[in-house]
């Protein structure tokens, strides 16, 4: 039986490849549900190919004009757009593959209406995680993480009792300045931070890789998902993105999972769990021709990013959703010129330092906090330029 996916993010980096996975499993799947966001010649093409019974775009405007021109499918905009798609009941499977908090609305729709999710926007599990995960639960639905490390640590873990593990080992390729001293960081250009050295992914995580904000993401994201407290979450820098993450059980086993560095193989694991089929050439791993993997800590002092995440996740509350606010402004002040890639951390920390905490914060929370940390954003980059 053909599975009914959805793709909401299918002009991105991760839904573009998403419908690769898809086109080289024809007899698995169909497409339901399309969004995107400002790409709408691509999502025009998607439509033709692929003959999707409902999408959603960005903005109403451009959602009236594409009504006169596409017939026969049901053309949505804005968060609503995006809800609706996540939560129709036609869908098997839905991959939330927009980009920051956006993802959020979507995610819980799709819960509560009880459709599984392939979930690659790690920003709506920082923010809400806890949320999301208990609705998830009572609502019986599947969170399947479409992040590599999450993906390999999901596999490595294989449906095991959590309480048979000890830790995860979350790797990560360390980025683009892994080797450079900290003023280099500091004088890093737009075009030098968009060069990552392993994978090619959109603008936002990137720039989070660049600063390592992308492994503390990671890491919250990991405890959210696995159940794993922060103690016993270890990152380790792994530049040839070889080995995908670990999990170190209590008997002393320490399970891997390794693989060419490719999200084709981490999405077509979750849009074909719990099979797995031949899909894509993207080739197999020579261990011989890898010959060496490194392994090292992270450094903190000159990746500062990556220990707020960390104590952001420890304290709980808001300050997760107030991290990854604060990190989006930032990290779109610096795409635009407006910061240098070290102020990205300085704007997070600041904002954190003065933000008032919610306990066991509910959704209203969330959101509340959420802004409070876009105005703190901008009234900090109003003050700035770049010298
Ligand atoms: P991209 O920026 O490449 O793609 C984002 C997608 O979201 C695009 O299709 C974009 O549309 C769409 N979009 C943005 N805003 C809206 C909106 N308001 N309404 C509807 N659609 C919108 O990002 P990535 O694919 O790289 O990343 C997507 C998510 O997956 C992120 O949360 C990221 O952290 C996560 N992820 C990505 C990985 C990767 O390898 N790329 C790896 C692991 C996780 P358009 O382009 O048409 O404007
Ligand atoms: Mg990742």
């Amino acid at each position: 039986m053909l599975k009914q996916i959805s793709i909401l993010g299918s002009t991105g980096s991760i839904g573009k490849q998403a419908l690769e996975v898809v086109d080289s499993l024809p007899d698995h799947f169909r497409i339901f549900g399309l969004a995107a966001g400002a790409n709408i010649e691509l999502l025009k093409e998607q439509v033709k190919k692929y003959k999707p019974e409902i999408i959603s775009v960005k903005d109403e405007q451009v959602a009236l004009e594409l009504k006169k021109e596409i017939a026969n499918v049901k053309i949505l905009w804005g968060r609503e757009g995006l809800t609706e798609i996540a939560g129709c009941g036609e869908n098997n499977l839905v991959l939330i593959a927009v980009s920051g908090i956006n993802g959020l609305f979507p995610t819980l729709a799709a819960i509560n209406n009880k459709v599984d999710i392939a979930l690659a926007n790690k920003e709506t599990l920082v923010s809400a995680g806890n949320i999301v995960m208990e609705r998830a639960r009572n609502n019986n639905v599947s969170i399947l993480p479409v992040d590599s490390e999450h993906s390999a640590i999901h596999q490595c873990i294989n449906n095991k009792d959590i309480n048979q593990i000890k830790k995860l080992i979350v790797t990560g390729s360390g980025g683009p300045f892994r080797e450079k001293i900290y003023s280099e960081i500091a004088n890093a250009t737009v075009k030098e931070t968009l060069s990552h050295p392993r994978w090619s992914m959109g603008d936002k995580i990137t720039v989070d890789s660049a600063t390592l904000m992308n492994k503390g993401l990671e890491v919250i994201e990991a405890h959210w998902l696995f159940g794993i407290d922060y103690k016993d979450i270890e990152v380790v820098i792994h530049p040839q993105s070889i080995v995908h993450s670990a999990v170190e059980f209590k008997d002393g086993s320490v399970i891997a999972q390794l693989g060419i560095p490719s999200m084709h193989i981490p999405i077509q694991y979750a849009l074909t769990y719990p099979d797995r089929y031949e899909g894509l050439e993207t080739g197999s791993l020579s261990l011989t021709e890898t010959a060496r993997l490194d392994f090292e800590k992270p450094d903190l002092e000159k990746f500062p990013c990556l220990k707020l995440a960390y104590e952001a996740g420890i304290k709980g509350g808001t300050y997760p959703a107030v991290l990854n606010a604060l990190n989006e402004e930032a990290v779109y002040a610096f795409l635009n010129g407006k910061i240098r890639l070290t102020e990205i951390c300085k704007l997070v920390e600041k904002g954190l330092e003065v933000h008032t905490s919610i306990k066991n914060p509910n959704l209203d929370d969330i959101i509340h906090s959420d802004n409070w940390a876009r105005e703190f954003a901008k009234e900090f980059l109003n003050k700035i330029t770049v010298s």
